[in-house]
Order: C-alpha cells, then sequence, then structure tokens
C-alpha cells in the first residue's frame, strides 16, 4: 500500500478531516483514483465510503462530480463538507435557476472541488455541454445498484449514466455502494464501463452494532424496557410493518414520555419531511416508521433500530440495522418477533400472486431470514455467511453470545404438537393446538377431547408449547395454511418417525446478565467522571449547530466530542491530535472547545463528595443509575482547594447579558477576571449549598470560598434547601405554557424533579442547568433559556 499518491493522500486526510489512518482498503481506493484508475468499491452503510471519492476529488485537478439519488442528502453531504473548509456544492431541483447559474458558473472558473448532482439533472443536454467545458477530477456514482433493475432500488436514470463512459472517457469513474449480490455487481460494471476496474470489497461485519433478538411476548412494554434500561435519551429507529401499528406505537411511546414522531408513506409528504427533519437536527429524538424511512438516513449517531415485525429478508434486517452506528460507536439492534409473525409472513407469501419462481426465492429468503431469529449460534456469524463473508469466531457481542441459550431435545415435543396438527385434520391455530396439547377445556374443542394427543404436553407450560410451535414454523416442519390453521409439512416425515433429532432452543425468558450489565455493554461508554464535560460539550454543539442551521453532527461527531471528554486537552496542539479535528475545525472551533474543556476540569475540582441515586428524585425505576440516565456520578476524590483563572460559563449563549445576573443578584458566576489564588466570598442566601443527596455535579459557584467549600461537602442540614416558592411559580407557569405550545404532556416537557431541582438550585447560567435531574442536552437547548429567563426574572425583579 505505498503508491506515489499515497504520502500526499495521507497529508491531507489528517489536514482536512483529521483522521489519523485510513479504514481498511479506503487508502488503496484513494490511491487507484487519484492516480487516474477507475474503481467498485462495495462497502457496507458506515464503512467510510464518501472519503473514497472526497479525498481523491481534492487530490485531482478539477471538480469531482458526485452522482448521488438522494436529494435529501445532498445538503447534509455539502454542509459537512464545508465545515471542513472544502469547496462543495449541489445541483437539484431545489435550487433556484439563479442559484443553479452561480453553481455552473463556479465550476467553469475551477472554484470547486465537489459537485453533487442529481442523475437527471446531470443527464440533461445542457449540463452535459457545459461540463465538457469544465475540468473535472473524477465522476463517481454512488448508491450505484441503483443501475439494477434485480435489486429494490432501480432508478431508470441511473442506466442512462452509461453516457459518462462515451462522452468522458479520460474521467475516472467509481462506482461505489453497500449492496453486494453478483448480479448486481455485474449490472454496475456494464453500464458504467467498469469491467476491467479493479473491486474493492470490504466486510459486511458492523462489529459496534449489537444484534439481539426475543421472543415477542408484550412488544411495546418490551420496547419501552430496552429503551429506558439502555437508550435514554438516545436517537433512535423503530420499524413496525404496517403504518396502523407505526401511529399506534408512536402515541403509546409517546404517553410514556418518550421524545417520538411518526413516519410512514400515508402521511402527507411535508408532514413526512418535517419528521425526517427533526430527527436529523434534534439529538435523542425516536422515529417510529415504516421501511420506507431509511433510505438517505445519514444520521451518524443513532444509537438503536428496534423491529417490533419481522423485516422482510435478511438484506433488508441488514440494510435496516446498518442504520445504527454510522459513527462506529456502540449501538443496538433490537428486535422481537413470535409465533404469529412467523404464521403470518409465511402465509402472505404462500397468498400472494406473485409467479412460481419467485415465490421460492422468496421462501428462500424468508427462511435464511427465520433461521437468524431462531439462531443458537452466534448471529454476526450467520449474518456475515448470508452475505458469503466468514467470521472465524463467535463475535462476543450479540445475544446469543452474551447469554448462550439452552438448548435442548425436543424431539418429543415436537412428536406431539406435529401429531396434534395432524390428529385434528391440519387446520388449527396454534392456540387450539396449545389447549389440545395442554389439555385445557374450551367450548370448541369438544369433538377433540378423545384423542390421544389431548392433554400429552401437560408437562410444560403455554410458554413452552408457544416457542416449539413457533420454532416448527420458522424451521418448516408446521406450514400456514388457509385461515389461521397450521399444516405439518412433508418434511415433518423424519421427526415423526424419529429418525431425525431436533434440537430447539428455550427462550430464555430473563436474560441472565443483568439489566446493569448490559447496559454498560451498550451505552456509548463515556465514563461517569467524563459525561458532564460531554453533555456541556454536546449543549454547545446544538447551539452552535443552530445558529449555522446544520445538523449537530455536521459540526463533530459524538467520537470526536467523547474523545475531546475523555482527553481534556489543554491546548491546541494537542486537541488537533483528536480523530475527527482538522485543520479548519480547529482554526473555527478550537478555542471555543478548549474553553469548555477548561470549565469542565473546575466543574469537576469543585464536586462534592456522595452519590446521588436518581430514584431519589422519583424519576425512574430503582434499578436505574446515574450511569444509565447519562447523568454525572459525583466526583470521589474531595476537591482540591480552587484557584480561579477564568470564569467557569460554558460559552453556549455568547449574546446571553450575564452581567445582569452578577450586578444585581450574587454573584452564582464570577466573571470578573479574577487573580490566581484570590478566592471570593460566596454570598449565601441565594445559592445555599445544596445537600449531599441533591448536589448536583455542577455546583453554582466557580469560586468557594474554604469555608464555603466546606460547608458543601459536609452533610445536608436536616431540612436542606428549600425550593424558591415565587421561582416555582413562576417555573410551573413556564412549562404550562411549552406543554400548550409543544402539544406534550406538561410532565413530559420536563418532570416535578427538573421543576423543584430549578427552584432550589436557582442556576444563573446555561453551564449551571447541565446536570440537573431530567436535564439533557436536549432538553437545556429547547427549554434552557426559557427556564433560566423565567429563574432571572423572578429574582432580579
Ligand atoms: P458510508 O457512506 O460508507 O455509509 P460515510 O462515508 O458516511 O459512510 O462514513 C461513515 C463515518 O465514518 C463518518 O462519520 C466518517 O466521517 C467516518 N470515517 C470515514 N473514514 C474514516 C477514517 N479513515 N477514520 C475515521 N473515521 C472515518
Ligand atoms: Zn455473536
Amino acid at each position: 500500500m505505498t503508491g506515489p499518491a499515497l504520502p500526499q493522500a495521507l497529508e491531507v486526510l489528517q489536514r482536512v478531516w483529521g483522521y489519523n489512518e485510513f479504514r481498511g482498503v479506503q487508502g488503496d481506493i484513494v490511491r487507484t483514483v487519484a492516480e487516474g484508475g477507475n474503481a467498485l468499491v462495495l462497502m457496507p452503510t458506515g464503512g467510510g465510503k464518501s472519503l473514497c471519492y472526497q479525498l481523491p476529488s481534492l487530490l485531482r485537478p478539477g471538480v469531482g462530480i458526485v452522482v448521488s439519488p438522494l436529494i435529501a442528502l445532498m445538503k447534509d453531504q455539502v454542509d459537512t463538507l464545508r465545515q471542513l473548509g472544502v469547496r462543495a456544492a449541489y445541483l437539484n431541483s431545489t435550487l433556484s435557476p439563479a442559484a443553479a447559474r452561480t453553481v455552473e458558473q463556479a465550476v467553469l472558473t475551477g472554484r470547486l472541488d465537489l459537485l453533487y448532482i442529481a442523475p437527471e439533472r446531470l443527464l440533461l443536454p445542457r449540463t452535459l455541454e457545459w461540463l465538457h467545458r469544465a475540468q473535472i477530477a473524477l465522476f463517481a456514482v454512488d448508491e450505484a445498484h441503483c443501475v439494477s433493475q434485480w435489486g429494490h432500488d432501480f432508478r431508470p436514470e441511473y442506466q442512462q449514466l452509461s453516457v459518462l463512459t462515451a462522452e468522458f472517457p479520460e474521467v475516472p469513474r467509481i462506482a461505489l455502494t453497500a449492496t453486494a449480490d453478483d448480479r448486481t455487481r455485474a449490472d454496475i460494471r456494464q453500464v458504467l464501463g467498469l469491467q476491467r476496474a479493479p473491486e474493492f470489497v470490504s466486510s459486511f461485519d458492523r462489529p459496534n452494532i449489537q444484534y439481539r433478538v426475543a421472543d415477542k411476548s408484550t412488544p411495546k412494554q418490551q420496547l419501552l424496557e430496552f429503551i429506558q434500561a439502555e437508550h435514554l435519551g438516545d436517537a433512535g429507529v423503530i420499524y413496525c410493518l404496517s403504518r396502523r401499528s407505526v401511529e399506534e406505537t408512536a402515541e403509546w411511546l409517546q404517553e410514556q414520555g418518550l421524545p417520538v414522531v411518526a413516519y410512514h408513506a400515508g402521511m402527507p409528504p411535508q408532514d413526512r419531511s418535517r419528521a425526517q427533519e427533526r430527527f436529523l437536527n434534534e439529538e435523542g429524538l425516536i422515529v417510529v416508521a415504516t421501511v420506507a424511512f431509511g433510505m438517505g438516513i445519514d444520521k451518524p449517531n443513532v444509537r438503536f433500530v428496534a423491529h417490533l415485525d419481522l423485516p422482510k429478508s435478511m438484506e433488508g434486517y441488514y440494510q435496516e440495522t446498518g442504520r445504527a452506528g454510522r459513527d462506529g460507536l456502540p449501538s443496538t439492534a433490537w428486535m422481537v418477533y413470535g409465533l404469529a409473525d412467523v404464521v403470518n409472513v409465511r402465509r402472505m407469501l404462500a397468498d400472494s400472486d406473485a409467479p412460481e419462481d419467485v415465490k421460492r426465492i422468496e421462501a428462500g429468503k424468508l427462511d435464511a431470514l427465520l433461521t437468524y431469529c431462531e439462531a443458537a449460534t452466534c448471529r454476526r456469524q450467520l449474518l456475515l455467511s448470508y452475505f458469503g463473508e466468514t467470521l472465524p469466531e463467535p463475535c462476543g457481542n450479540c445475544d446469543v453470545c452474551l447469554n448462550p441459550p439452552t438448548v435442548r431435545d425436543m424431539t418429543q415435543e415436537a412428536q406431539m404438537a406435529l401429531s396434534a396438527a395432524i390428529r385434528t385434520g391440519n387446520r388449527y391455530g396454534s392456540a387450539y393446538l396449545t389447549d389440545i396439547l395442554l389439555g385445557k377445556d374450551n367450548d370448541k374443542n369438544k369433538r377433540h377431547r378423545h384423542l390421544p394427543t389431548y392433554g400429552v404436553g401437560k408437562g410444560h407450560d403455554v410458554k413452552v408449547w408457544r416457542s416449539v410451535l413457533r420454532q416448527l414454523v420458522s424451521l418448516g416442519y408446521l406450514t400456514a395454511g388457509p385461515y389461521q390453521g397450521l399444516m405439518v409439512t412433508g418434511r415433518a416425515r423424519g421427526i415423526l418417525r424419529g429418525e431425525v433429532q431436533l434440537l430447539l432452543r428455550e427462550d430464555t425468558v430473563k436474560p441472565r446478565t443483568s439489566k446493569r450489565e448490559r447496559a454498560q455493554a451498550t451505552r456509548v461508554a463515556i465514563g461517569a467522571h467524563d459525561r458532564p464535560l460531554f453533555l456541556a460539550l454536546r449543549a454547545w454543539r446544538a447551539e452552535r449547530a443552530g445558529q449555522l442551521k446544520v445538523p449537530p453532527y455536521v459540526i463533530f461527531s459524538d467520537a470526536t466530542l467523547k474523545a475531546v471528554a475523555e482527553l481534556r486537552p489543554g491546548s491546541l496542539q494537542t486537541l488537533s491530535t483528536i480523530s475527527g479535528i482538522g485543520e479548519r475545525r480547529l482554526a473555527e472551533y478550537g478555542s471555543e472547545v478548549l474553553r469548555i474543556v477548561r470549565s469542565g476540569v473546575h466543574e469537576e475540582q469543585r464536586r462534592p463528595r456522595g452519590t446521588v441515586q436518581a430514584h431519589e428524585f422519583g424519576l425512574v425505576p430503582q434499578d436505574i443509575t446515574w450511569e444509565t440516565l447519562a447523568m454525572p456520578r459525583l466526583s470521589e476524590t474531595p476537591p482540591p482547594l480552587l484557584t480561579v483563572q477564568e470564569e467557569v460559563r460554558v460559552p453556549v449563549k455568547p449574546e446571553r447579558p450575564v452581567e445582569r445576573a452578577q450586578v444585581e443578584a450574587p454573584p452564582a458566576v464570577v466573571t470578573a477576571p479574577v487573580e490566581p489564588g484570590v478566592v471570593r466570598e460566596v454570598q449565601q442566601e441565594r445559592t445555599p449549598p445544596a445537600p449531599t443527596a441533591l448536589a448536583s455535579p455542577t455546583l453554582p459557584s466557580p469560586a468557594l470560598a474554604p469555608a464555603a467549600l466546606k460547608a458543601s461537602i459536609e452533610p445536608p442540614e436536616v431540612s436542606g434547601p428549600q425550593p424558591h416558592p415565587a421561582v416555582m411559580t413562576a417555573l410551573q407557569e413556564l412549562r404550562r405554557e411549552l406543554a400548550r405550545e409543544t402539544g406534550y404532556a406538561a410532565y413530559v416537557v420536563f418532570p416535578n424533579a427538573t421543576l423543584t431541582a430549578l427552584a432550589t438550585r436557582l442556576p444563573r447560567t446555561m453551564a449551571e442547568l447541565v446536570g440537573l435531574p431530567g436535564l439533557g442536552a436536549k432538553r437545556i437547548e429547547a427549554y434552557g433559556e426559557s427556564m433560566l429567563d423565567a429563574i432571572n426574572t423572578e429574582l432580579d425583579d
């Protein structure tokens, strides 16, 4: 991997992107294309495809032309590039004619590095004409599988891209896709003239995604518990099969207090794009959607993807779950499915009027998916083997690896169940068969009570029989007949004759690992110690993103913020070593980030001893702790005496008139320059030291006199500080107003614990809001300013 173009490529990679090295095959691809060669790139979602054409575009003279079918995505890509200092633009139907002409001019005069363009636009004779007058570095065809009728995203315009080969034979072409089957590959090569181009394939493994599948019993409740235990405050996508279940699920989760939007193809287009927009721009929003949602969702910090219904195929499952964790941080792919789902999809397939050969292919795909669902071996190994890849060892990061199910010889049980179906005429559904097996009288089964199978399965409970029946359907021994009936298939003969031994998994009702352990395994692993700083950085990022009208991740990724919170760089030099901080971002945001880091260090030092349990605020069930709630734990080390060098205010609201708070109220925040070593008196009446159990890690004062410091670490008075009555009233009024405005229930806007903490702690700056119970970055972003206004108005009057 030491071609001539590489040293220069590495230099650009570090300077512009701030990445220290190429990922996998990226370096080879960049060299090939930078040297003028063609390439076919197969990489999973999140693998890092964009860099493969963006970087060569910077290395070669002229502009890189990127064909992309996803208009919604172009702006995002361009925004991100501009943040890096790359001269990028897009051309699609959303631009006014005047704006489009400006872009054209920029191309013709060599003032652009990258141009994103919709295929139908590129193919206009006019466009091709002016492109001939421009200097072109390369053509990149993104989502190249759209050329193939074989695939599910076929776009006729894509087939006409063959003109590029004819009209610009000397310009290198690079095709990129995450869909890898042979037929699609062949189509791409043929249409884009890449017959002799080298193929670069990177592993489809997504090691940061944890795969989990569970038996469906109370799906919504199971989902809620999963989110509460492991992903509170995280962005996620929940897939349901039907529009109705999308709406019901979204509504129900909303009632449970989660920030949720619905998305399905039946909604008016403006509602759909608004939902998508909110998902991209807000932190921690959950989308409940049909599979219509996702194409072109490039949000890197989606922390979980949940399936409440079976996906259509392994391809679908891989693609949908692949939307989690594009940033490489730990994420979860979670699914529940049950007997009814299996029966339904089998019947839908049987009933469809597709040609027989199509049905056979579909049935094969469904079998593969069901085998995956019922797996008693590593799920990742199965998933990858489906895509032709071998993972030599079990992964250690799927539910089967983490919590191996018990596999038992259930041949006898299978025989009982199968014979119950046969003896009742292959006409009854699972509930009926279960009653027969258990010998349970019901109004309808009188005529079957004499059967030898009646009551033969009393040794097991309903759950076991449901699980056995589900696995028999999944494995193809039973199939869905007309109505609700289950029919025994020819495949079952061996079992009935006792020639085949059947090993089935016991559904683990209770996972053996504790919730806590799992939560820690999957949460973005930020130590409790670094969490406050991470949250402060996130609040700052949200603020900046709002100003620039771009999604937050365009400014910095979560991975970068996490690294900053952990490393706590003290200089621009150190900051620049962090992955994701290139030249431009360093210049743009470096000093702001350093300021937050420095104030974060101070916050840390001022923390009193002690720990806080979230349930003390009545917020959450007892087994959820600060860590799972994304809340900081108080520092264990005793706070050293302070020397205050500078203001501790997080500059999230630079335009905020802080002076008012200092002059007219006791100095909750010291902003005047203070000489090192000089310590100010803190006036106690307005900002009493909170009792240990209620103390937020962000104490309101940066400069505690030794006496005050001592007071703050001593056990609380019996009564403790009381909420300020007038502030309490003002905040209650504010909450009512916000509830009316947003349509959320008041406790969804913010819980009582937050209300009380605000009225007790009386924060005066955005920084002091961080870490208060119930105040995550999202609520701070949404309501922080109004909260501070309410408090300040009340106290300053
Ligand atoms: P794809 O288009 O293949 O789905 P992207 O190009 O969007 O993936 O990249 C996914 C994520 O990986 C992005 O956040 C990107 O910045 C990051 N990334 C890409 N290449 C590297 C690299 N060499 N080092 C670190 N991060 C990278
Ligand atoms: Zn595994």
